[in-house]
C-alpha cells in the first residue's frame, strides 16, 4: 500500500506516470481504477487482477476496510468497531478468510438470554425467542408471514416482483400496523428493524425488507446467531481478510487518496484526488456506500435514476460500545451475555465478544436508529454512563466498572457516514431501482454491499459485489459487452 500523504510521488507499480520535467503532474493509467478499499473495492481489485487487467485501488482513509474496523486495545482483546460476525452461508467471505487462514470460532452464547422491557422488568429465556413473551405469538406470526412475501421477491430484477409497486410504495411501519396493534408486538418488530437496518420502522421501504430477507435467505438467517448471520467471528479481529488482501495487492493500494471527481463517458474515466492524483482508466469501479458517492463531482452528471438511488438510500444510525472487563464475570450466573432492551435505554441489543480464549470479559452494545441519535447527542461521559447502566440492567452492578470502554459512533465516520449499510426509503426502488440501483453509467460500474443480490448489507454481500462489477468489466473489456453478474 502507499500512502499519498507522505510518498507524494510515489508511483503504482501497475500504472504507468511521471511528471514531465517542467509540468504538472501526468495521470497514473490502469486498465481499471477502483474508488474505495473496502471489502467490495478490494474484492473487485483482486478479480479484476486474476483477469489479468492492471488495476489502481483510490482509498481515502488512512487504512483499507472500510465499515469493518478491527482493533487491538490497550487492555488486550481485538475488537470489532464495525462487520464482525460471520454465518455458515456466507460463502464468499468464508472463502476468501479461508484463502488467507483467517481463523474464526463461535459467538458466545451459552446460558439464558435476558430481555429488558420497558417498565425495567427482566425475562430470561433460552433459544431464539421467549415462548410466552409479551406480544410474541404476533410477532412469529408477522415475520413467519414476511418470509412468505420475501419468497416471491425476484432477487436479480427486484422490479419484477409481482407486488413490487405496492411493497415499495409503503414503509414496514404501515405494514406492522395493519398487522397488529399490540404494542409489545409493535416494539418486537421495531428493535428488528433496529438491529438489522439501524433504521426505525416508518423510514425503510416495505419492498426494501423482504428484498433483503431473501437475499439473506430467511428472517431466521438474519436475526439468530448459531448457523445463522450471527454464527463467528474472527480470531484477529474481522478486517484480517482485508489486510490479507491488501497486502496481496501491494502498492497498488493508494492510501489517503479521495475521489473527489470523475469524468467520464462510454469508453474510459478520468478520476482525480483531493490530493492531486490522477488517474486514467477504461473502466471505474465505484465500491462506495450510495451516500458517500455525492462527495464525489461526475462530469457528466450521473443519469438521474442513479442520483434518484443515492438521493432515496440512506445510511442506517448505529454505534458500536465495548466495554471490557478482566473476565466475563457473567457467565458464573448462568447468563450468556445475549440481551435485547425495549427503550427507554439507548442500547438495543448486547453480545458477549469476548475474546475465544476467554482471556477478558467484553460486552458489545449496540445503539440504533432515533435512540442513536438521542445518545449521540449527550456528551462523552453521559453516553457512558448511559450505556453502562444499561449494561447493568442486564449483568448486574460489576458492568459499571470496566477496565476499558470504547465506542465508535458510525454517522461520525467521515467516510461511511453512518452503518451498517444503507437502506432503501419508501418508493425508492420503485422510481429508480430497475436503472439506478447498479446499472453502470458509461465506464462507471458499482460495486459495495449495497449493490449485491445475496448478503447485501453484509460482508459476504461486498465481496461478491466486487466480484460482480469485475466481470461485468473484464466481460466489456473483453468486447462482449455483457454483464457477468452471477456473483450475487
Ligand atoms: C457497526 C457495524 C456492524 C456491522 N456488522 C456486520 C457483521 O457483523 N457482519 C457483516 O457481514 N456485516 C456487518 N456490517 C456491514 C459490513 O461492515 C458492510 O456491509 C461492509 O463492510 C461494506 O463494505 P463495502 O466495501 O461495500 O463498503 P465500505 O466498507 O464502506 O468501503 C467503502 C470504502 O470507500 C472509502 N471511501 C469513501 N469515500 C471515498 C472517496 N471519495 N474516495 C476514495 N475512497 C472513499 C471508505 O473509506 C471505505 O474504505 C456492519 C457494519 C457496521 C458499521
Amino acid at each position: 500500500m502507499t500512502r499519498s500523504q507522505t510518498e507524494p510521488q510515489q508511483k503504482t507499480e501497475s500504472t504507468s506516470a511521471g511528471r514531465a520535467p517542467d509540468g504538472p503532474p501526468q495521470p497514473h493509467t490502469a486498465d481499471a481504477v477502483v474508488v474505495g478499499a473496502g471489502y467490495a473495492g478490494l474484492s473487485a481489485a483482486l478479480r479484476l487482477r486474476e483477469h489479468g487487467l492492471d488495476v489502481v485501488v483510490l482509498e481515502a482513509a488512512s487504512r483499507v476496510g472500510g465499515r469493518v474496523l478491527s482493533e487491538e486495545r490497550p487492555s488486550g482483546p481485538v475488537v470489532d468497531h464495525g462487520g464482525q460476525w460471520v454465518g455458515p452461508t456466507q460463502k464468499h467471505l468464508l472463502a476468501l478468510a479461508g484463502r488467507f487462514g483467517c481463523r474464526t470460532f463461535p459467538t458466545w452464547e451459552t446460558g439464558q438470554h435476558i430481555e429488558v422491557w420497558h417498565d425495567g422488568s427482566r425475562l430470561g429465556y433460552a433459544g431464539a425467542a421467549p415462548a410466552d413473551g409479551p406480544g410474541i405469538a404476533d410477532y412469529l406470526r408477522i415475520t413467519a408471514l414476511l418470509d412468505e412475501l420475501a419468497l416471491t421477491v425476484d432477487i436479480e430484477h427486484p422490479w419484477l416482483t409481482p407486488r413490487f409497486a405496492e411493497w415499495d410504495g409503503r414503509s414496514a411501519e404501515t405494514f406492522f400496523r395493519a398487522q397488529s396493534a399490540d404494542p409489545d408486538t409493535l416494539a418486537r418488530l421495531a428493535l428488528a428493524v433496529q438491529g438489522v437496518w439501524c433504521a426505525e420502522p416508518r423510514e425503510i421501504s416495505l419492498f426494501h425488507v423482504l428484498f433483503y430477507i431473501r437475499a439473506a435467505g430467511s428472517y431466521e438467517q438474519l436475526m439468530e446467531t448459531r448457523d445463522c448471520a450471527q454464527d463467528r467471528r474472527f480470531t484477529a479481529g474481522a478486517a484480517a481478510p482485508a489486510h490479507a488482501v491488501a497486502e496481496l495487492l501491494g502498492d497498488r493500494v493508494r492510501l489517503g487518496e479521495q475521489v473527489c471527481a470523475v469524468q467520464w463517458h462510454g469508453s474510459g474515466v478520468r478520476v482525480r484526488t483531493t490530493a492531486g492524483t490522477v488517474v486514467e482508466a477504461r473502466r471505474a469501479v465505484v465500491a462506495l456506500p450510495p451516500p458517500a458517492t455525492r462527495s464525489i463531482a461526475f462530469s457528466p452528471a450521473l443519469p438521474e435514476p442513479r442520483s434518484g438511488w443515492i438521493a432515496h438510500s440512506p445510511m442506517g444510525r448505529v454505534a458500536k460500545v465495548h466495554a471490557v472487563y478482566p473476565e466475563p464475570f457473567w457467565r458464573a450466573d448462568g447468563l450468556s451475555g445475549i440481551a435485547t432492551l425495549y427503550g427507554p435505554p439507548p442500547v438495543g441489543v448486547v453480545f458477549d465478544n469476548s475474546p475465544e480464549d476467554g482471556s477478558a470479559g467484553v460486552l458489545v452494545a449496540f445503539v440504533y436508529g432515533d435512540r442513536a441519535s438521542a445518545w449521540a447527542g449527550l456528551d462523552q461521559q453521559q453516553r457512558r454512563t448511559a450505556v453502562l447502566e444499561s449494561l447493568r440492567a442486564v449483568v448486574g452492578e460489576r458492568a459499571l466498572r470496566p477496565a476499558d470502554y470504547t465506542e465508535k459512533l458510525w454517522s461520525d465516520d467521515e467516510f461511511a457516514g453512518g452503518g451498517y449499510a444503507a437502506y432503501v426509503a419508501p418508493g425508492g426502488w420503485g422510481g429508480y431501482g430497475e436503472h439506478g440501483w447498479r446499472e453502470p453509467a458509461g465506464a462507471v460500474h458499482w460495486a459495495g454491499t449495497e449493490t449485491a443480490t445475496v448478503w447485501n448489507g453484509y460482508i459476504d454481500g461486498a465481496i461478491s459485489s466486487g466480484y460482480r462489477a469485475a466481470d461485468e468489466i473484464a466481460a466489456a473489456l473483453a468486447g462482449s459487452g455483457a454483464l457477468a453478474g452471477k456473483h450475487g
